[in-house]
């Protein structure tokens, strides 16, 4: 296998893996202990008293990954990263789950569809969309350019722009873009991987509609100084839950998935492992951590029966993740993109 394929199905496949190991967790990290007697260390039913996740199987991906894997198809009928493909691909996927009444769509992409649909400008869908939607779903932008920091914060930025063109959303999905990108490379640090995140959330914040929220580079820093300080991993995880938090905001997201990315030295199932257990948006931080992972490791680091249960689900079946994987590979390898 290729470096680049062992990369791009590493970061695909760590969406997934990190979506699906965080669905069961609950929103409050104690009742998350609590409800699995500790941590949770495969995958799981979404819990019959979960306010989103009740009567999902073990092994499930969730709006994040679909989003993801639906803007990637997007991008490969396209032919490009563009604003056209971007906004086909939200919409496939919105119709696809009868977003008008599922659970699963977020504030800002509710918004930014329904303007779409009423036919406004996509330049101007997004301007109110600050949560993290955004980072959630970018992570194809980074694998469609490795080692090109620069060109996956440009394109994360375009592709936030139907639903998500603050400088607060924008900020973090560059970040997540712009680590994935580097991860792609052969031989990199983990260092270097958090530094090419930092930096992108540090650009991003340059774009964009100018909106209210803290800086995404510095919650990254607190996160990290969190996880590598005293205490238990239960203890740590709590300090990030309570401090840097994970709810819909992004500084809060992007913060605990570099968090708890670290924290797992960039091991794609322990990635998922704390990512569930902090609780919260869990599934939205372990997603975006875990591609992140993943690309650093690539699919060679998964345990095999991981991706065998991933692939035995209905929702990632349809989607063919393999399919997207060699779509991507030949969009990197045509040159209309280096244009
Ligand atoms: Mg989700």
């Amino acid at each position: 296998m290729s470096t680049l394929t062992n990369k791009i199905l590493g970061g695909l496949y760590g969406q997934a893996m990190g979506d699906a190991w965080g669905m069961p967790a609950y929103f409050d990290i104690d009742q998350t202990w609590e409800a699995y007697g500790g941590w949770i260390t495969e995958f799981l039913p979404g819990p019959a008293d979960h306010p989103v996740h009740f009567g999902l199987p073990a092994g499930r991906i969730t709006d994040d990954s679909e989003q993801a894997f639906s803007l990637a198809q997007a991008f490969i009928r396209h032919g490009e990263v563009s604003l056209q493909a971007a906004v086909e691909g939200i919409m496939t996927w919105y119709d696809r789950v009868g977003g008008d009444t599922s659970p699963y769509v977020g504030p800002s992409t509710r918004r930014g569809v329904n303007a779409l649909k009423r036919g406004d400008d996509p330049h101007t869908t997004g301007l109110w969309g600050d949560t993290n939607g955004a980072p959630m779903r970018i992570s194809p932008v980074g694998l469609l350019h490795p080692g090109d920091p620069m060109g996956a914060i440009e394109d994360a930025a375009l592709v936030c722009i139907p639903t998500h063109n603050t400088n607060v959303a924008i900020s973090g999905a560059c970040a997540v873009a712009s680590a994935i990108a580097i991860a792609m490379m052969d031989n990199v640090s983990l260092d270097t991987v958090i530094s090419a995140g930092i930096l992108g959330a540090e650009l991003g914040r340059k774009k964009g509609r100018a909106w209210l929220g803290p800086s995404v580079a510095r919650r990254i820093h607190m996160a990290i100084d969190i996880v590598e300080g005293p205490g238990s991993e239960l203890a740590r995880l709590r300090d990030l839950y309570n401090t840097i938090g994970t709810s819909l905001s992004v500084p809060e997201t992007v913060g605990s998935a570099f968090g708890v990315l670290v924290m797992a030295k960039g091991d794609p199932k322990q990635t998922a492992i704390y990512a569930a257990n902090l609780s919260g948006d869990a599934d939205t931080v372990g997603a975006i951590a875990c591609a992140i992972a993943g690309a650093y490791a690539g699919i060679e680091a998964f345990p095999q029966e991981i991706l065998a249960k991933l692939d035995a689900d209905e929702v990632a079946a349809a989607y063919n993740i393999r399919a997207i994987s060699s779509g991507l590979q030949s969009l990197i390898d045509s040159p209309s993109l280096d244009s």
